[in-house]
């Protein structure tokens, strides 16, 4: 018997190394073995009262810190590992193989995948719109992933980045020459997405929030966090309200508000700049994808945010309440704050905080500009510019 635990604790080690290294720990441990590495700090996020916000409205305005997510420091967390350990549990990836993850994602997907292939022994390839802050591709090379910045392009397009990414990977699997195999993680479109939110952010939020929430607010990038969360909620309370915070250039507002889809497509002939024509990087979309689609029937409201007032709510996050959040964070707390309006005085509404400031200095934030010392913006400022 002893020979054959040894004869296999060597095989699990060419397999994977971390294992190795573990096998031979004394008890105590090996009990912290569920804590071991970077993914440990990913999930029970912490739900914050937004103060300025909630006093102002006269509600409980409340945000699921979904920045403070350790490994790549955003929802996608969730969401990468969800894919990665669905597809390890299909055989379909074998980790410190030379199996490599293919995405298209405007950033965050990519630095959640690019991080968690470091930790668990894969490859990343991550092709992405050009129109994207720099700060996201500088990171994902420093991560050690292929970067590749497409020019922004239809869905139609084969040369639009969740297309190319998929081609590639299928190119991978065809291509005997290449050692191991390519696997698309297809965001967009994967169960393994909304479940993510439906089994982690949905529950933690109901639990957090003291099972009592009035409306939950959030955009849709992929539709994995509305959907899932979305779900969640709506099956513990029944009576719970489900907005969309739509950024300008989005098609989503009208497809929930009158039914039809704004597909963005360019006029014959001229050369699309943006992939969604806003500032706002992560959400609006210009079709409908699986992920939001399967939770598009629970929406009640959709709130259309500006690019400017997605401006003005980062300014006052920051000056009010020291939050220093990205674009789709801004577009969803001016959603919440419309909506709390609309319900009225003692609302629990509940909305996410996608990511940090950090990721958007050098676009979104330069065009937000620096704060100064005064904090002096009223709320109705706030909401009519
Ligand atoms: N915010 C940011 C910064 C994002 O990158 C994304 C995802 N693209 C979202 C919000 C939206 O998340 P989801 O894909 O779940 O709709």
């Amino acid at each position: 018997v002893t020979y054959a635990i040894t004869e296999l604790t060597k095989h699990l080690s060419i397999l994977n190394p971390l294992s190795n290294q573990l096998i031979n720990r004394p008890k105590e441990d090996k009990d912290l073995i569920d804590r071991v590495g970077i993914e440990s700090t990913i999930g029970n996020t912490p739900l914050i009262v937004i103060k300025s916000l909630s006093e102002a409205t006269n509600c409980t305005i409340l945000a699921k810190c979904e920045f403070l997510n350790g490994a790549g420091n955003s929802p996608k967390d969730r969401v990468a590992q969800s894919i990665i350990s669905k597809a390890e549990a299909a055989d379909l990836l074998t980790p410190y193989s030379d199996d490599t993850i293919y995405e298209g994602t405007v950033g965050s997907t990519g630095i959640s995948l690019a991080t968690l292939c470091r930790a668990r022994g894969y490859k990343a390839h991550i092709c992405m719109p050009s129109d994207q802050a720099m700060e996201k591709s500088d990171l994902l090379l420093k991560l050690g992933a292929v970067v590749e910045r497409v020019t922004p392009a239809p869905i139609v397009d084969q040369q639009h980045f969740v297309n190319r990414a998929r081609n590639l990977a299928a190119a991978h699997m065809m291509d005997l020459e290449k050692p191991g195999r390519g696997v698309f993680a297809d965001q967009f479109e994967t169960e393994a997405n909304w479940r993510a939110h439906f089994e982690g952010t949905g529950p933690e939020i109901y639990e957090q929030a003291h099972e009592r929430v009035d409306a939950f607010v959030a955009g849709a990038g992929t539709g994995g966090t509305l959907s899932g969360v979305s779900m969640y909620l709506r099956q513990k309370l029944p009576d719970v309200q489900i907005v969309l915070a739509d950024p300008q250039g989005s098609g989503l507002y009208n497809k929930v508000k009158h039914g039809v889809m704004f597909h963005g497509l360019e006029r014959e002939g001229t050369r699309r700049r943006q992939q969604v024509d806003t500032v706002v990087e992560g959400i609006g979309l210009t079709r409908a994808t699986r992920n939001f689609m399967v939770g598009e029937g629970l929406i009640d409201d959709a709130v259309k945010v500006s690019d400017n007032e997605a401006r003005r709510m980062a300014r006052w996050l920051c000056e009010k309440d020291g939050i220093f959040v990205g674009s789709s964070s801004s577009v969803n707390c001016m959603a919440a704050v419309r909506t709390a309006l609309r319900l009225g005085p003692g609302h629990r509404v509940v909305t996410v905080l996608c990511d940090s400031g950090m990721r958007h200095l050098s676009k979104f934030w330069k065009q937000v500009g620096d704060i100064g010392g005064e904090s002096n913006m009223m709320f109705e400022q706030l909401l009519n510019g």
